[in-house]
């Protein structure tokens, strides 16, 4: 998608660890106009998948989920983080390793809001190393609801988690694949580009 590449590259910070930083557009301050053009682009890929609900995590997944929801016209369902163990039974929950904080939180999803018969889409803003969509797509498997993709923003395609998200079967559809990045120099390249 040419529109968020451009952005990336104008206004995308490199830091230290493989972190891709987007705060003035993605991940703290939040460009809606740019956000709808994304959820459109999300649902022109996904259009023959019937979707009925999407499925994304808090919180940087939240703001992008509900506005391509919009051009689904489903519901989005956010994944919880908790530090709750009294939570057996009436929720769906799995682990997961975070990328960016380097621990393993626990995730949740009631019971009430997913299960057989939803068509779940899953959104995120970042794929690094999967470990967040892993998580969501056990999620979507225990609660007996079919997964019919997945939808990044931004992959890392130099980290493992694509190639991973791929090799177990899941459709991904990412926007922008940074293929390098450059902390000295600033410098990053997409897949498909010609540099
Ligand atoms: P994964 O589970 O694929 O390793 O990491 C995905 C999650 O980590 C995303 O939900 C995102 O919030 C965060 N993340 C991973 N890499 C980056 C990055 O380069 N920049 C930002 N801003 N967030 C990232």
């Amino acid at each position: 998608m040419q529109l968020l590449k451009d952005r990336i590259r104008r206004d995308g910070k490199i830091k230290a660890g493989n972190v891709l930083k987007v705060d003035s557009f993605l991940n703290h301050q939040m460009d809606i106009e740019l956000f709808q053009e994304i959820g459109r682009e999300f649902r022109r890929r996904f259009a023959d998948a019937e979707v009925n609900k999407i499925l994304t995590i808090e919180a940087s997944g939240i703001g992008i989920a509900c506005v391509a929801a919009e051009s689904f016209h489903v519901p989005v369902v956010f994944a919880k983080k908790t530090q709750t163990k009294n939570i057996a039974g009436e929720v769906y929950t799995t682990k997961v390793e975070s990328f960016t904080h380097g621990r393993v939180y626990d995730i949740i999803v009631s019971k009430e809001f997913l299960g057989r018969g939803d068509k779940v889409l899953l959104i995120d803003d970042f794929l690094a190393n999967g470990k967040a969509l892993e998580g969501l797509a056990q999620l979507v498997g225990d609660s007996g609801a079919e997964l019919v993709g997945a939808g990044i923003v931004i992959e890392k395609g130099f980290q493992a988690g694509g190639e991973r998200i791929r090799s177990l079967g899941i459709r991904l559809e990412s926007l922008a694949i940074v293929e390098s990045m450059d902390e000295k120099t600033g410098t990053i390249v997409f897949r498909g580009d010609e540099s």
